[in-house]
């Protein structure tokens, strides 16, 4: 296999040439959501570049082993050491089990992923389901000397680890750096340094999520899980570990420090980071209350949104702009995306009717080149989608007669779009999830009339309205009924 992948790595901070470590195998690495809450926007975006970077390395003939977790346990609601787990401060304001969190979110989720084409990893380990796991962990760490036990806890010992190893070369600092930010620990606090973290935390007596470690009754810190589980599934040495920016600290530098701290071994070779989706110029966030979700989008129903706009829209829309680069989410963006990803379409389908010659003027050989060389270059879905606007060209031209290509070209034609429009950048021929793509109608009905009975409920009846008159416009007829409500498509 001809190695010309170029991936640009955050921990070099330099483009290099992929080579996997055991060919023709290549181990992915993805942090998954926290399932709390409703999926945004922002995580799509992230989730979406890694589908693509999912999608290529298979289609370049790797066997990829694709890991993408769920954290089920151990995120706490200040992203550090204090406050409450954000999946048990969840339970309590639902009046919930945390596993009824879980399970929900994680439905909701995978509806998300689902509607935007994204991939299934090949693995999809959850970190209440590896708490063994994390607990030889921490055994390893401590049998290092490079964490210490307070009270029911154990705290990764930061400044012991750095007199062996750098710490904070993925983030680009250094420890006294980071000790000048770092708040300076009032007494209560059972670290030794503010800047150690929490690989295990002892249960308070009314912590539901607890299990039994050799240290009491806890949970394991939220680093934890994603080293114990890409060491479980990737090995200690491995490819690729992809997350968002807002991840690198102290997440994946603290997951550099546990997997050092347990084998000697840092884990992933090669570190992607996926920028944040700002709107209108601003930061996605609650607070400012412009972090819409999927369903908004889709549906239109959201104060910023002109429109609703279609899932491959929005996934053209995003790929259009290179994953490492901040992405600007506005209504003018969006109908441009959406009047190109239909340009798009249209040419390929306007490639069916296309005439035959008997000789060509048309280079198939170098528009597939460029495809490749494109997407070689670090996942460059912007340039590709450039590249397919040019073989879309190409296909009008071919096919209102102004220029000629033979059979055998424009089958060559074809399987460009096929490989890159389709199987690479993972668009999904919209009319085929309607008709063809059964098994997925249940679920949107379902997530789509969910959205209209939390609107009822919530009393926004125009809501509920405009739903129930979109879908009419769609062919899809509901009625209200005791037990719920129904529906028909036409
Ligand atoms: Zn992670």
């Amino acid at each position: 296999m001809e190695q010309s992948l170029k991936i640009y790595n955050t921990l070099t901070r330099r483009k290099e040439t992929f080579e996997p470590i055991n060919l023709p195998h290549v181990g992915l690495y993805v942090c998954g959501p926290t399932v709390y809450s409703d999926v945004h926007l922002g995580n799509v975006r992230s989730f979406l570049s890694f589908d693509v970077v999912y999608r290529y390395l298979r289609f370049l003939g790797y066997k990829v082993r694709y890991v993408r977790n769920i954290t089920d346990v151990g995120h706490l609601v200040d992203d550090a050491d204090s406050g409450e787990d954000k999946i048990a401060e969840k339970a309590r304001l639902e009046a919930l089990e945390p596993m009824e969190i879980v399970q929900k979110y994680t439905i909701g989720f995978h509806d998300v992923m689902r509607i935007f084409n994204i991939l299934p990893p090949s693995v999809e380990p959850t970190a209440t389901g590896h708490i063994i796991e994390q607990i030889e962990m921490v055994k390893k760490i401590l049998g290092k000397g490079y964490a210490y036990e307070v009270n029911g806890s154990v705290y990764f010992d930061v400044r012991k680890f750095n007199a062996d190893f750098p710490y904070g070369k993925l983030s680009g600092r250094n420890i006294d750096e980071l000790q000048a930010n770092t708040r300076a620990l009032d007494g209560q606090s059972e670290k030794r340094d503010a800047l150690d973290f929490a690989i295990w935390k002892k249960a308070e007596p009314s912590h539901i999520m607890r299990w039994p470690s050799p240290w009491g009754d806890g949970f394991p810190g939220w680093h934890l899980e994603c080293s114990a589980m890409s060491t479980k599934y990737l090995g200690e040495e491995f490819d690729i570990h992809g997350g968002g920016m807002d991840l690198k600290f102290p997440h994946h530098e603290c997951e550099i420090a546990q997997n050092v701290g347990a084998s000697g071994k840092s884990g992933p070779r090669i570190w992607m980071h996926g920028n944040m989706l700002t709107v209108n110029g601003r930061k996605m966030s609650k607070s400012e209350g412009n972090g819409f979700t999927p369903e908004e989008l889709i549906t239109g129903n959201h104060k910023l949104l002109e429109q609703g706009y279609s899932p491959m829209t929005v996934r053209f829309f995003m790929l259009q702009c290179h994953y490492a680069s901040t992405l600007d989410f506005s209504n003018d963006a969006l109908r441009a995306a959406e009047k190109g990803y239909a340009r798009l379409t249209e040419a390929i389908e306007n490639l069916d009717k296309a005439q035959a010659s008997d000789t060509s003027d048309i280079d198939v050989d170098k528009l597939r080149q460029s495809c490749r060389a494109a997407m070689d270059d670090d996942f460059n879905t912007p340039v590709l989608i450039s590249v397919l606007f040019e073989a879309a060209k190409t296909a009008n031209q071919v096919q209102s007669g102004r220029r000629k290509a033979t059979e055998k070209d424009i089958t060559a034609l074809k399987k460009i779009f096929e490989d890159y429009a389709f199987e690479v950048l993972g668009f999904r021929r919209e009319e085929s999830a309607a008709e063809g793509d059964s098994s997925l109608t249940p679920g949107l009905m379902d997530l789509v009339l969910n959205l209209r009975k939390a609107a009822k409920l919530n009393k926004d009846f125009s809501t509920a309205d405009q739903i129930r008159d979109r879908l009419n416009a769609l062919g899809i007829h509901i009625k209200d009924t005791p037990e719920g409500t129904e529906y028909k498509i036409n």
